[in-house]
């Protein structure tokens, strides 16, 4: 029986205090806390992204200073991937976290591609990396075009 991984997204927007959001040439903090597989599939991640020539993100294995985070969240609760987005309690900006989850199929490439969307602004779509529970490793047309930025996809279409 396949475990069906669900892929959420919170976001908390608090206007006042500017973009909270990761910029399309931000700089990603790696956790330590992640496992060997994770880790590879968030490099893979954003090695697909940088591939459309739409993004130039970078990671880091420094916490500060990053425009985003990709941590560890342990057992998966019934979802592969978690982005927040929050702001401290006294109105600082703070990056967007990513979660990616243990999951019995490790998508963590898929996962990572659809979270970092989200840290970037991109909302759920019908179809392609943007999907609910998408399994895809390739950034599509769709994404691209949500993004409002021009790139080469990395999906044959
Ligand atoms: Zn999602």
């Amino acid at each position: 029986m396949r475990l069906p991984i669900l892929l959420l997204a919170l976001t908390l927007t608090l206007p006042a205090c500017g973009s909270d959001l990761l910029p399309t040439d931000g700089t990603v903090f790696l956790d330590p806390s992640l496992p060997t597989a994770a880790r590879q599939g968030a490099l893979e991640a954003l090695a697909e992204w940088n591939a459309t020539g739409a993004t130039q993100l970078t990671y880091t294995d420094d916490a500060y200073p990053c425009d985003a985070v990709i941590t560890f969240g342990g057992k998966s609760r019934g979802f592969a991937g978690w982005t927040s987005t929050r702001t401290a309690g006294d109105g600082r900006r703070q990056p967007p976290r990513i979660s990616l989850y243990l999951t019995t199929v490790p998508y963590y490439k898929s996962v990572a591609l659809h979270e970092l969307g989200h840290a970037m602004g991109l909302p759920h779509a019908h179809t392609g990396i943007m999907a609910d529970g998408s399994h895809q490793e390739c950034v599509d047309r769709g994404a691209l075009d949500s993004l409002g930025r021009d790139g080469f996809p990395t999906c044959a279409e």
